[in-house]
């Protein structure tokens, strides 16, 4: 039992409830929750000491700081404690004085995606629920579906038809229920509404469930402990449904709560141009409204965000910036951070790094500023992509000539 878990307070109507099963979204105005806890029953316990030497690598090194009861994290995968690289090459490229690189690809479906999966399935387990769904853009569902594969439990999962063809045959490896919806994103999410509240399903559907966000908020923590507990000026991160960026928000505000840190950084969030509802929200200071959601980029297309009010709110509350990119700087800055660093991220996570160009260049982030970039999926899930991204190698006979020729054809490569 977790008694610095205090309850769930509405984001729209503010009542608060106290701990309950399977409790969603707000019984008297369907409002989002948000999961409250006594901070001064935490103080007790989780100071820097807390830290030293701590002997669990993962996300559950911060479990008194979760809404979880059942100790059964202790058989999972992996998920989180993820490097946080500090940038040799890229920085200086984009002309930045420091910059680090949160690879969240690294997860153990790859993707940030494992760390809100991994607490759905110990929340079906407390709610003895056999079945777990979810409707997804991809990486929720393939997370969702390998957790729930070592827990035993099954999965039924809704993703639009253009989900990428790496996510769709994770969810086929790790044995889900895959329903393609003939439809966008909107159109799998209602139908997944339908069949959670007719069949009685576990709902790990993004938003609506509390708890997702109190296990994506660890990659805060980890940031700020991999940073020596001062954490960088900017954070920066891509948006769809806004339950990522609230994450990251909660964590920083938690640690802030604890006096761990004295400041939240700075959140950069990044939409893409073809489908930018919260980007708009912002600029016109209104609620979102449904757009087309038309980019590559499919982990943030996302026509109607759930999570609007939290995610607006982490972006003004940390003075924070909104900004959009286009597919095509998607694309190079794929490129640019594999051929820099070496790390290789789906369209929803290059993005951030166009966005942190773009930043840059309108003056946003000034160069003497540090940064941290959430990179939140590993490029392997969307090989059609990646080949837009980069030219088709040569093909050459098996002979040495051609091969001497082409290379000194080329002239880049040193010693030949
Ligand atoms: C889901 C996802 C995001 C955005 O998260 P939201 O909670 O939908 O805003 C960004 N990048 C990747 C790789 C994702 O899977
Ligand atoms: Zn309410």
């Amino acid at each position: 039992m977790n008694k610095a878990f205090k309850g769930y307070r509405c984001t729209v109507c503010q009542t608060f409830y106290t701990p309950q099963r399977d409790l969603m979204a707000c019984p008297s105005c369907g409002g989002i929750l948000e999961i409250e806890y006594d901070y001064d029953l935490l103080k007790e316990t989780i100071d820097i000491d807390y830290f030293k030497n701590h002997p669990d690598r993962s996300m559950f090194r911060y479990l008194p700081l979760i809404s979880v009861h059942e100790p059964v994290h202790k058989n999972m995968l992996k998920v989180g404690w993820t490097p946080l690289y500090r940038s040799i090459n890229l920085k200086d490229q984009l002309g930045l004085k420091e910059l680090h690189i949160k690879d969240e690809g690294l997860n153990p479906s790859g993707s940030l995606k494992d760390r809100a999966s991994a607490i759905a399935v110990i929340k079906a387990k407390e709610g003895k629920h056999d079945v777990i769904s979810c409707s997804s853009t991809g990486n929720a569902a393939s997370s969702l579906a390998a957790q729930a594969a070592r827990a035993g439990l099954k999965t039924v999962i809704f993703v639009p038809k253009r989900a990428p063809v790496g996510k769709v045959n994770q969810l086929m490896v790790y044995g889900a229920r895959v329903i393609r919806v003939d439809g966008d994103y909107k159109d799998a999410y209602d139908l997944s509404k339908r069949a959670i509240e007719t069949y009685g399903w576990y709902n790990r559907n993004a938003a609506i469930n509390p708890h997702l966000v109190e296990g994506k908020k660890t990659v805060a923590y980890e940031i700020i402990e991999q940073l020596g507990f001062h954490p960088t000026d900017w954070v920066a991160v891509s948006v769809g449904d806004g339950c990522t960026l609230a994450g990251i928000y909660k964590g920083f505000y938690d640690f802030k709560k604890l006096n761990l840190i004295d400041r939240i950084p700075r959140l950069l969030a990044v939409q893409s141009e073809g489908c930018a509802p919260l980007y708009e929200a912002a600029r016109l200071q209104k609620p979102p409204r449904p757009t087309e959601e038309d980019t590559l980029a499919d982990s943030i297309a996302v026509g109607i965000p759930r999570n609007p009010i939290k995610a607006l709110s982490a972006v003004i509350e940390s003075k924070g910036q909104w900004i959009t990119v286009t597919d095509e700087d998607i694309l190079k800055a794929m490129r640019r951070l594999g051929e820099t660093e070496g790390i290789f991220g789906e369209p929803a996570a290059t993005a951030t790094l166009a966005g942190i160009g773009k930043a840059l260049e309108q003056g946003i982030i000034k160069p003497d500023e540090t940064v941290t970039y959430v990179m939140t999926g590993n490029g392997l899930k969307d090989p059609k992509n990646a080949a837009k991204a980069v030219d088709e190698p040569v093909l050459l006979k098996p002979n040495f000539n051609e091969l001497d020729k082409y290379l000194k054809d080329k002239g880049d490569i040193p010693d030949v």
